[in-house]
């Protein structure tokens, strides 16, 4: 018989947010890892894909403290191979507006130097700032 776990407010009202920003269904999630067997990046990650989703799902916040959704390059891979046609690289961008709404920031433009944003393609500054700040 499956024991049956019960969220915090907090974290029901965590998954509800992060539910409503991505438009995905997370509580759908199944667990059968497939995101992760076929991640790009998952070697570079702390937690896996499912990981995230399993957090989510529980209402745990700390996955906000997680790398992973910041290295998620939002390629797809998962989201064509997800039996539950769910779409993980959108729970990673609401995860990173959670944290984004915050106020805090990925990275520190000021942190750039001169000679730095001469060098860096105008395409990857524009990119990297929608990602990585609020
Ligand atoms: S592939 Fe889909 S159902 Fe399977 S763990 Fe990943 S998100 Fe969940
Ligand atoms: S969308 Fe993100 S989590 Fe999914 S396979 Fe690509 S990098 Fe990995």
């Amino acid at each position: 018989m499956s024991k049956k776990i019960k969220l915090t407010d907090k974290g029901v009202e965590f998954l509800k947010k992060v539910q409503e920003l991505s438009g995905e269904i997370i509580t759908l999630c199944e667990q059968c890892g497939t995101c992760t067997g076929g991640c790009p990046y998952v070697d570079q990650m702390d937690i896996t894909p499912s990981q995230i989703m399993r957090k989510t799902m529980l209402g745990q916040t700390d996955v906000l403290d997680s790398q992973t959704m910041w290295i998620c390059a939002s390629c797809f891979t998962c989201t064509v191979r997800c039996p539950r046609m769910l779409d993980v690289s959108k729970v990673s961008e609401a995860l990173r507006q959670v944290k984004l709404r915050e106020a805090v920031d990925k990275i520190n433009i000021d942190g750039i130097s001169d000679e730095d944003a001469k060098e860096l393609p105008s395409i990857a500054v524009v990119s990297a700032f929608r990602k990585f700040t609020g």
